[in-house]
């Protein structure tokens, strides 16, 4: 049996002075390889789910395993740099340029300038920049989406074996919203690692996830895969959700 790359073994978060559970319960595998998409609404957990992963919140019960791993026996430190993380807020140093920005962690853990120079082209590349044109500017010289992609190609700088995404995509325009998920299907195809990405656009969630698991008031709904949750939604609100999005398309049905 293969061994799943995240396993969540019963996993609840209370945070202090609340009373209900942000995240309630969960168990779940997830497997190397897989582009899984976490759904929901605001306030559902998503994000809470998400930073367990990488120990920037423990979980008050449970248990999560990296490729068998209980990671709370593992250093926060060691454990993210086998993490990226990608979030809305990119989070570009501004006084750096972009090569400067992709090459902090690769910086830290001593590669030497043309390791970093051949990666950061390497990178540049692969996001869709041209790294003769991009590398020597500074984050305010770039469009929104142009920054999210350089938050992408910093959070691949080590090689990550797992990739978490919390809406990464929120603050750009529609546009450019549908050519980075295009490009992060490209990416995830190429590169072989775990996406784990959150969005509460249903949309989004099944065309990038090869699963998704759909969350609300903490608990997961349902984990499969789009198709499989179309043909059975596990319960009432994944019902309503579903059909949120066939009116949506009824709407445009209508204006044609
Ligand atoms: P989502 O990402 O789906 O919007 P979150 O995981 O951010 O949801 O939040 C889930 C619940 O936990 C919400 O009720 C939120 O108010 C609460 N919460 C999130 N972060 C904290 C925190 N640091 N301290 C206290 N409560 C929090
Ligand atoms: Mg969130």
């Amino acid at each position: 049996m293969l061994q799943p790359a995240i396993e969540f073994r019963n996993v609840s978060k209370s945070y202090r002075l609340a009373t209900d559970y942000a995240v309630d319960h969960v168990s779940l595998d997830i497997y190397e390889g897989e582009f899984i998409t976490i759904l929901g609404s605001s306030g559902s957990g998503k994000t809470t789910l998400l930073k367990m992963i990488n120990r920037l919140y423990e979980p008050s019960e449970g248990q999560i395993n990296l490729f068998g791993e209980n990671i709370a026996n593992i250093d926060p430190v060691q454990l993210r740099r086998k993490i990226g993380y990608v979030i809305q807020q990119v989070g570009l140093f501004p006084h750096m340029t972009i090569a400067q920005n992709i090459e902090t962690v690769p910086k830290l853990l001593k590669w030497t300038r043309s390791q970093m120079e051949k990666k950061t082209d390497e990178l540049l590349q692969l996001v869709g920049l041209n790294p003769q044109e991009y590398k020597s500017r500074y984050p305010s010289q770039l469009s929104g989406g142009q920054q999210q992609r350089v938050g992408l190609a910093r959070a691949l700088a080590i090689d990550p074996k797992i990739m978490l995404l919390d809406e990464p995509f929120g603050a750009v325009d529609a546009i450019t919203r549908i050519h980075l998920q295009e490009e992060l299907i490209r990416i995830h195809g190429g590169l072989k690692k775990t996406f784990l990405l959150v969005t509460h656009d249903i949309n989004e969630a099944f065309k990038l996830g090869n699963k998704v698991i759909i969350m609300d008031k903490g608990s997961v709904c349902q984990f499969d895969t789009p198709q499989n949750i179309v043909r059975h939604p596990a319960n009432e609100f994944v019902m309503s959700l579903l059909a949120s999005s066939r009116k949506q398309e009824q709407f445009w049905e209508g204006i044609y």
